[in-house]
């Protein structure tokens, strides 16, 4: 299944969270029967980003958004942790510091933008803004309501620039939440995770809905698209999510660099005798391998 097609939000299009199965799983049954695809897709992940890296002409900003406990971390050591940390970075937006506050709403987000060769993951975003920002009324309406085309406009610059954009919205039920919430209450690994905010901004869960709703109606352009990842299951969400990034780099048909140097030269010049002693090599194991055939 085509989870680029799927999973993508048209853009113009409204999206109605209540209409989107958190618990779809495609084909599979479960985790096992899904492990080989999982694999081909982490493999393939790890390549491409190399070859993103060694191009240097391009760059990847996954932008990832959840409700609380929604598997941005999970996903982040998911897709990163294939990934060669030299050419990949997460960055991880919290509340805005006096600094960043003082500044416009992208002023912190365009300095985390990735350059050409990276990867940059973003653990909520410029989003916030009008997520948070307008559940609680941090800013009044004729602020918020502004920024989605504002939104659209720094996103295109980037796109502009050689950078791709992906954006995901892990998409888990009210109720899965809740049971994501006690999971970290019984196990005494997790217990840091738990904050008494989490179970406080649970009562905005419409609103939350409702500004969602939007930001990915609104902000969904076919030069940046978001995605509505079912993620009530771990698994299934890393797949779709890989599976999604993976499809985007083959798209991009990315090239390794030409050498700068002659290589056959390079070889000749610096490596002669370790090419001779290999060459003698190869003729007496071809010899052995023959006499062992009975050739
Ligand atoms: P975890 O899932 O591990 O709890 P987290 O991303 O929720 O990770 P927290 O430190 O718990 O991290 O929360 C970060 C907080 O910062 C969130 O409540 C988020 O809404 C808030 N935040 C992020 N950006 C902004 C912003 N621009 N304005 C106001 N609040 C923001
Ligand atoms: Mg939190």
């Amino acid at each position: 299944m085509d989870y680029i097609d799927r999973f993508g939000v048209a853009p113009g299009s409204k999206v109605r969270l209540d209409r989107i199965d958190a618990d779809f799983k495609g084909k599979h049954e479960d985790q096992a029967s899904a492990l080989d695809e999982l694999d081909k897709y982490t493999k393939r992940l790890r390549e491409l980003q190399y070859l993103l890296y060694a191009e240097g002409k391009r760059s990847l900003l996954i932008i990832l958004q959840a409700m609380d406990a929604g598997g941005k971390d999970g996903t982040i050591n998911h897709v990163l942790g294939n990934m060669n940390p030299q050419g990949a970075r997460v960055y991880g937006f919290k509340v805005p510091s006096a600094e960043e506050a003082a500044h416009d709403f992208l002023w912190r987000i365009h300095r985390a933008a990735p350059q050409r060769g990276q990867v940059a993951i973003f653990n909520r975003s410029h989003y916030e803004d009008v997520l948070v920002s307008r559940v609680h009324g941090f800013v009044p309406e004729k602020v918020w309501s502004k920024r989605y085309d504002l939104i659209n406009d720094f996103e295109k610059n980037l796109v502009d620039s050689g950078t791709h954009i992906l954006k995901f919205f892990l998409h888990i039920s009210e109720d899965e939440q809740l049971r994501r919430f006690k999971q970290r209450l019984d196990d005494p690994d997790r217990h840091w995770k738990i904050s008494g905010a989490d179970y406080e901004e649970r009562k905005y869960w419409d609103d939350y809905t409702e500004a969602f709703q939007d930001a990915l109606s609104r902000c969904s352009t076919a030069h940046a698209p978001w995605f509505v990842i079912p993620a009530n299951h771990k698994w299934f969400r890393n797949l779709a999510v890989s599976q999604i990034v993976v499809k985007t780099l083959e798209s991009l048909k990315m090239e390794f660099p030409k050498p700068t140097v002659d290589i056959k030269e390079v070889k000749e010049k610096y490596h002669e005798a370790e090419e001779e002693e290999a060459a003698r090599n190869g003729k007496k194991a071809k010899g052995k391998k023959r006499k062992k055939d009975g050739k």
